[in-house]
């Protein structure tokens, strides 16, 4: 059976009329499911008729909530959710006072390599349908009864590695018959997939683009990401200008920073002299420490030093607040030490 949240509205209009149902009840019905009602049963004015028919074809697949931590430090909460077929995902909700921030995941896993980071560390198992990741905001929307108003597809997986059903997602999530959240208030980050960042620009959604750089050199940036083979940072840069010609969007990029790897004064000016002049931020980000790997997390003075020596240049930074620090928030590490205590193989 499909699963609903797969649907745009066209689709279940087509849908409708092939089955001989007015097309102006798939909306009615997408209506219900994005209010949180997820039972056919619950939609009031659907005609009993229907709902057999949408009971002998459809399902509304949410996954189950596995486990939800709580960070005791700053109130994060960290969900592992579980699909049909036994696959876990993490999603991270973070509550601000301009409202609430869903960080989702977009595939199982992921195949980009990125030495720090624990999502990738047994490849890609799958892809998520546009439905699935769609799910992972309405069952926590669900869940805390309360409306997300941000999203940060920066969880498990390379969005752009699952092209088609990320923009099929931005879709649906931001129509007024779906969950109704803003483009804008939508940032989708990339380790830098050339060709799909053209792509997307042509679609001019009015999505915040993020790019993981995480080095200024080719050289430096190869050690630590293997993408950085396939295409330079000239390359990143030049689709990220297109980006912002279609979009008019500033773009926003990850540096995530790693103790005597790519955190000293000398990195910050070839950083500067690289964004200088680009409609930009940089959002400097302390690396998480994982087991699985030996990367040491940079001293406070050595951020600070970072961020002023990047504003030296005319670039407006941030320092990723941590969140969650106690409770496994960063990309991958809760599942993978569910995985792990549960002796779950499978990948
Ligand atoms: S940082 Fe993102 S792109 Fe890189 S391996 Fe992790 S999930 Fe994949």
């Amino acid at each position: 059976m499909n699963n609903l949240l797969d649907y745009t509205l066209e689709e279940l209009k087509v849908w409708m009329k092939e089955n001989n149902e007015n097309a102006f009840r798939a909306k009615q019905i997408l209506s219900w499911i994005y209010k949180g009602i997820n039972d056919f049963n619950g939609m009031k004015n659907i005609p009993k008729s229907l709902i057999t028919k949408l009971e002998e074809n459809f399902t509304i697949s949410l996954p189950n909530i596995i486990e939800v931590y709580k960070s005791e430090i700053d109130g994060t909460e960290k969900f592992l959710l579980g699909f049909e077929d036994g696959n876990l995902i993490e999603s991270v909700l973070m509550r601000y006072k301009h409202g609430n921030s869903i960080c989702i995941s977009t595939q199982v896993g992921c195949r980009m390599g990125c030495k720090f980071c624990a999502s990738t560390i047994n490849g890609r198992v799958r892809n998520l349908s546009s439905g699935e990741i769609l799910s992972e905001v309405l069952v926590v929307q669900n869940y805390i009864n309360e409306r997300i108003s941000n999203i940060v597809l920066m969880g498990s997986g390379e969005p752009l590695d699952n092209y088609d059903n990320v923009v099929k997602f931005l879709e649906i999530v931001s129509a007024d018959y779906g969950l109704n959240i803003g483009q804008r208030h939508i940032t989708l980050s990339t380790c830098g997939i050339v060709p799909k960042i053209y792509e997307l620009a042509d679609k001019e959604f009015s999505t915040t683009l993020a790019i993981s750089l995480h080095a200024f050199s080719d050289e430096k940036r190869k050690e630590i990401m293997p993408i950085a083979n396939k295409y330079t940072i000239d390359e990143i840069l030049k689709s990220c200008k297109y980006y912002i010609s279609k979009t008019n969007r500033r773009i926003t990029f990850e540096y995530a920073l790693v103790k005597d790897v790519n955190d000293t004064k000398e990195d910050a000016k070839s950083l500067g002299k690289l964004l200088k002049g680009m409609l930009c931020h940089v959002n400097l980000i302390p690396v998480n420490e994982i087991k699985e790997n030996t990367f040491k997390r940079s001293t406070k003075k050595s951020i600070d030093n970072f961020a002023e020596i990047l504003k030296s240049y005319g670039i407006e930074v941030t320092t990723r607040r941590e969140m969650g620090s106690d409770i496994n928030a960063a990309c991958g590490q809760l599942r993978r030490s569910y995985i792990n205590t549960h002796e779950i193989g499978g990948e």
